[in-house]
């Protein structure tokens, strides 16, 4: 079928009281694994590209100083990625874009092929949040496209529970910005943080979003509560990373019954980019480590570079450079080319995998109803 929105998935997960994970994909090889590893677990799967993303895979390896004409194309190129493995498979498949900054990006992307857009304005006073907010939902809706919202501030860490000038979202405002805009999900901050870097033990304060979901469901309102920041950062790939020769400390994610503690709270949509980042790292490295031959091989010597030059890096995209194109189109020269992809393959699987287990969405796909876009038109104009 072709890439559905988002919005069925979440009313599936909010009816059978599980979580989706949603996992970001910076290249070709990563959007086929992530979709197999899915298909295996018969579990519906969430794609995401990042506005930056978007940038990179437009062909930019400095993807921070994309333009809109980067990411429109990088927007393309995803978007044919995840319909070549998607649009044939079995699941039900979303692409969606993660932290659109603005307005144009929702519409680059959109254009581009995404099912679902995520606009953040979290930085911006509640009452601009909203008014760009519901600029994009008119806009996306219009079009069958489901709309993430965010609200709060995500990072730092906060012990004061019930501290009136608490940076985590307020469910008042919540409430105010769900009935207002017409989200179809919104992401909350409530103690998860970007990054690998979340500190030993962070608890999540789960009084957040059961208070947001008990005041919509009296007003009979749906929307999805979405986590970010939600990595698990699994210490044993940490430990292989260093002692393959890597750099990486004080690298904490979130404890996985922490956050398996969080859905029946009404956390539908889980975000995770950092686990893959780290798994697919180690797996690079290892393969070098395990054949040294492969060290100064022309085509994929130069990612053996940038992996020894960058110790505390884990972000692929640092190492990808040698082999864009292979990144943005999937295609595949040689033999040693072949063996990396497949090692990327693999580090992408052993993340999402875990984790389809972990939230629960393993055996889901049938629960799914099959809307599609035009669908979604229909329903959003009533
Ligand atoms: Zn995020």
């Amino acid at each position: 079928m072709p890439l559905v929105p988002l919005r069925p998935l979440m009313e599936a997960a909010e009816q059978y009281n599980y979580a989706q994970g949603a996992f970001n994909v910076n290249a070709v090889a990563q959007a086929k694994a992530v979709i197999e590893m899915h298909e295996t677990f018969r579990s519906p799967a969430i794609l995401q590209g990042a506005d930056l993303a978007n940038a990179f895979m437009g062909g930019r390896v400095d993807f921070a100083n994309g333009t809109l004409e980067d990411k429109k194309k990088g927007a393309r190129n995803i978007a044919a990625a995840v319909k070549k493995y998607g649009e044939h498979s079995p699941i039900p498949v979303v692409l969606h874009l993660d932290h659109g900054k603005d307005f144009d990006s929702c519409v680059a992307a959109i254009e581009g092929g995404y099912t679902s857009v995520m606009i953040d304005g979290s930085s911006l006073p509640l009452e601009q949040n909203i008014e760009l907010t519901r600029e994009v939902v008119k806009y996306a809706h219009a079009r069958g496209v489901s709309v993430e919202g965010e609200l709060g501030v995500l990072g730092g860490q906060e012990d004061h529970v019930f501290a009136a000038t608490s940076t985590y979202t307020n469910p008042l405002d919540a409430v105010e910005f769900i009935q207002k805009t017409g989200v179809d999900a919104l992401a909350i901050s409530y103690g998860t943080q970007h990054g690998a870097n979340k500190g030993k033990n962070a608890k999540l304060r789960r009084e957040i979003p059961i208070a947001i979901k008990e005041c919509i469901n009296r007003l009979g309102i749906f929307c999805a509560l979405v986590s970010h920041g939600s990595s698990t950062v699994p210490q044993y790939i940490v430990k292989e990373i260093n002692d393959l020769g890597g750099d990486i400390q004080n690298a904490y994610g979130i404890d996985v019954n922490e956050l398996m503690a969080a859905i029946p709270c009404g956390i539908r949509k889980i975000n995770v980019d950092t686990d893959i980042r780290l798994a697919v790292t180690r797996n690079m490295k290892e393969l070098f480590a395990q054949k040294p031959e492969l060290q100064k091989s022309p085509s994929i010597g130069g990612v053996y570079t940038l992996l020894e030059e960058k110790k505390s890096a884990f972000d692929p995209r640092v190492f990808f450079p040698p082999i864009m194109d292979t990144v943005l189109t999937g295609n595949v020269p040689d033999d040693d080319v072949a063996l990396l992809m497949s090692r990327v393959e693999a580090g992408v699987k052993e993340a999402v995998g875990s984790l389809i287990v972990g939230f629960g969405s393993y055996g889901r796909a049938p629960l799914v109803e099959q809307k599609s876009l035009e669908d979604m038109i229909a329903f959003y104009k009533k």
